[in-house]
This record gives structure tokens, C-alpha cells and sequence, in this order.
């Protein structure tokens, strides 16, 4: 049986390879381990074989395993990421107990962040979530948008805008799913020619890191080739049956 802490030697021997492959610094890319599903004991064990940044998508199911992990390892190093849809009801439990969030793509979001960060804590470290293949179900600012959203975001006192974060359409084809992420890769660069000085360009995940990787991304977030593949994830517009 594989373990996690394989699972994660494995990946980040991908992720050497694909630095190596486009001749990138491996410590160009840090690896999001997404644990959307799995339990605190999962993260533990993550934690246990050296993983310390971890990428949530259910703000409720993220807080309750930031607060477990509290409990179990207090004081360990834990860099949490909101990477999942945010409803203006969720802001406060965000802004609250995460030191990320990726997935902002309207200036009332993270207005409200921004607001609601609790002073003493540091800014929320944010990434704007861009719709870069005008997937049409899909959250993410349109990138005909893009500019107007980090001209709004950056002046905000409680956040530090740091980047870009996308999730094209999967696509089976290495050389299909780079072209896309290069499409997100020269709105970072657009963004960076204005002067917005971003270090982050998130894109990448279990299926496409490699080709991420040769597009510039800077950190790949990755589920099921860490953790295994999840059951079916909760509607979050209906309760979880008990
Ligand atoms: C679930 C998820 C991931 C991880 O996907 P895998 O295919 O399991 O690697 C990455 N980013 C976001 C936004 C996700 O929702």
C-alpha cells in the first residue's frame, strides 16, 4: 500500500523533473498539497513527512481541520489555503483562519476580507482566481477584467495581493494543456509590466503539473496524487446529509 509520505516523494519528484525539464531552479515551485475530503489525520501525516502548505476548497470542512490541527500540533508551521468558491456569508471565517486565499474574483469579496481580517494577524495573502479559458460554469474574473480586479485589490489595507490562480478545463494533451496555461502566464506578466510586483502563478494539479511547470507556474496544487482520489465533494449549496 503507498502512504502519503510516498505519495509526496513522488510528486515532488515530478516536480523536480519538470523544473529540470524547463530548466527551472526546483525551488521555483512550491507544492499545495489540497486536502479537500480528507481528515486531519491525513494532513498529520502530510505534516509528519515534511508537507507544510495545504490547499482547502469547503470554507466550514477547512476551519474545522484548521482548528483540529491546532489542537493536535500546536505551534507547527501550517500555511492554509483557501482555493474553493467564497460566498459573502464565508468571508469572516476566511479572513479569520486562513493565511491564503486563492480563489478571490469580485472586488466585494475581498473588500470584506479586507475588512474582516483580524488586526495582529498578518495581511490574507491573495491570488486572484482568472477564468482563463472562458470555461462558462466556471468561478474566476474574466481576464478582460483582470486589471480593473488587481487595480481594486491592491490598495486593500488587510490584503497582499501576490498573484494569479487558475483551473482551465482539463485536457488530456501536454502540449493543449500548456498552451492555456501560457495564456495564463502572460496575463501575470501583463500584470507584473503594470508595476503589481505578483511572485505567485498558481496553476497545476494532479493530471497537468508537468505542463504547468513548463508554462512558469510557481505553485501546484495537487489532491488525489497525494492524498488518493476523494469520494464525490459535498454540493456546497446543499447541507450534508448526517
Ligand atoms: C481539488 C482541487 C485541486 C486538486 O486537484 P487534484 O486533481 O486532486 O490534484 C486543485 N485546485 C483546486 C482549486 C481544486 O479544487
Amino acid at each position: 500500500m503507498t502512504t502519503i509520505s510516498d505519495n509526496l516523494q513522488q510528486v515532488n519528484e515530478r516536480l523536480a523533473r519538470a523544473c529540470a525539464l524547463a530548466g527551472r531552479d526546483a525551488q521555483a515551485v512550491t507544492l499545495l498539497a489540497v486536502s479537500k475530503t480528507f481528515g486531519p489525520e491525513a494532513v498529520q501525516q502530510a505534516l509528519a513527512a515534511g508537507q507544510h502548505a495545504f490547499g482547502e476548497n469547503y470554507i466550514q470542512e477547512g476551519v474545522e481541520k484548521i482548528l483540529a490541527l491546532r489542537e493536535t500540533r500546536p505551534g507547527a508551521a501550517i500555511e492554509w489555503h483557501c482555493i474553493g468558491p467564497i460566498q459573502s456569508n464565508k468571508t469572516r471565517l476566511v479572513a479569520a483562519h486562513f493565511d491564503w486565499v486563492q480563489s478571490v474574483d469580485r472586488v466585494r469579496i475581498a473588500q470584506r476580507l479586507s475588512e474582516q481580517r483580524p488586526t495582529g494577524m498578518a495581511p490574507l495573502q491573495v491570488c486572484l482566481q482568472v477564468n482563463v479559458d472562458g470555461g462558462p460554469t466556471k468561478s474566476g474574473v474574466a481576464p478582460a477584467d483582470l486589471t480593473a480586479l488587481a487595480e481594486a485589490v491592491a490598495p486593500l489595507p488587510g490584503l497582499r495581493l501576490r498573484g494569479l490562480m487558475c483551473i482551465p478545463e482539463p485536457a488530456a494533451e501536454f502540449e493543449a494543456q500548456r498552451a492555456v496555461f501560457l495564456q495564463a502566464r502572460a496575463l501575470f506578466d501583463g500584470l507584473n509590466a503594470r508595476g503589481f510586483g505578483l511572485d505567485t502563478l498558481s496553476m497545476g494539479m494532479s493530471d497537468d503539473l508537468e505542463a504547468a511547470v513548463a508554462a512558469g507556474s510557481t505553485m501546484v496544487r495537487v489532491g488525489r496524487a497525494v492524498f488518493g482520489s476523494r469520494a464525490a465533494p459535498p454540493e456546497p449549496s446543499t447541507p450534508a446529509a448526517t
